[in-house]
């Protein structure tokens, strides 16, 4: 990174740089990962430019579709410029498939299709553990008005629908997961952070008896190994996919 570029930021998995025009900033995708709110830490070496890579062409896709993202363009291997915005401090998941959380504070079993997808909304407070949250706290904590929290759950399950058949195509199930927002210098609510695996639970679709193969950062949160053996074979799909509809 250049030295006249400023670090405005630095979270657990990217670091924000500031840019030349006020109203965008360079985001830098680390190598590092992290789990369980950061108790459990690792490098792996090449995961901040496939996660950058991966994360890019998702959010073009996404673009492409008319959802609103702040996504502006890849800058360098592990680097994108994107629109400078205030993140709403919530974390939007959604589910397709039973797993994780859901399975250790409910009685339903990993692996359940669920019949309509289920958002669950986080608030994004690392020191309250990211408590999940309700609309009403929401509106009692004056986080954001009712009408953006409708616009942002509309948006999710848009993604959702998008990113389902996207994955399908190249024999990825799409079973959960997570999203950020943000207000632009316009006060527009925008689609922020990464869209990857390390914040979608992926399953190859390529098995032919019913294991689940987790293509996904659970490689790294229960001790599966071949993170980026499975990172690198996300990235040959869509690569693979992209160039056979050019
Ligand atoms: N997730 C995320 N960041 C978080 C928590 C969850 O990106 O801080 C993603 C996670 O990768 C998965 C989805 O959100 O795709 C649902 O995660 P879950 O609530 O099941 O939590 P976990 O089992 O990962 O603790």
């Amino acid at each position: 990174m250049k030295k006249n570029f400023e670090l405005i930021y630095e979270g657990k998995a990217k670091k924000v740089f500031s840019h030349d025009h006020a109203d965008k900033v360079i985001i830098e995708f680390k190598d590092d990962a992290t789990a369980f709110n950061a108790l459990k830490k690792s490098k792996f070496d090449g995961k901040g430019e496939l996660n950058c890579q991966i994360s890019s062409r998702i959010f073009e896709l996404l673009g492409k579709n008319n959802i609103p993202t702040h996504f502006l363009g890849i800058k360098s291997e592990k680097t994108i410029i994107a629109q400078k915005i205030r993140i709403i401090p919530l974390e939007i998941v959604l589910r397709n498939t039973a797993y994780g959380s859901l399975c250790r504070q409910t009685t339903i079993k990993p692996g359940t299709p669920l019949e309509k997808p289920l958002i669950d909304i986080y608030l994004k407070n690392d020191e309250l553990n990211d408590p999940l949250i309700t609309k009403d706290r929401i509106e009692l904590m004056k986080i954001l008005e009712s009408k953006d929290l409708e616009l942002i759950i509309d948006l999710t399950l848009k993604v959702n629908k998008i990113l389902k058949i996207f994955f399908e195509n190249i024999q990825l199930k799409l079973v959960d997961f997570k999203l950020e927002f943000g207000y632009n210098a316009k006060n527009e609510i925008l689609l922020a952070d990464e869209i990857s695996p390390d914040n979608c639970r992926l399953w190859d679709l390529k098995q032919k008896n019913d294991t689940i193969v987790s293509l996904d950062k659970d490689r790294f949160r229960n001790d599966l190994g071949g993170l980026i053996e499975a990172y690198g074979e996300i990235n040959k799909r869509i690569n693979d996919f992209m160039n056979s509809i050019k």
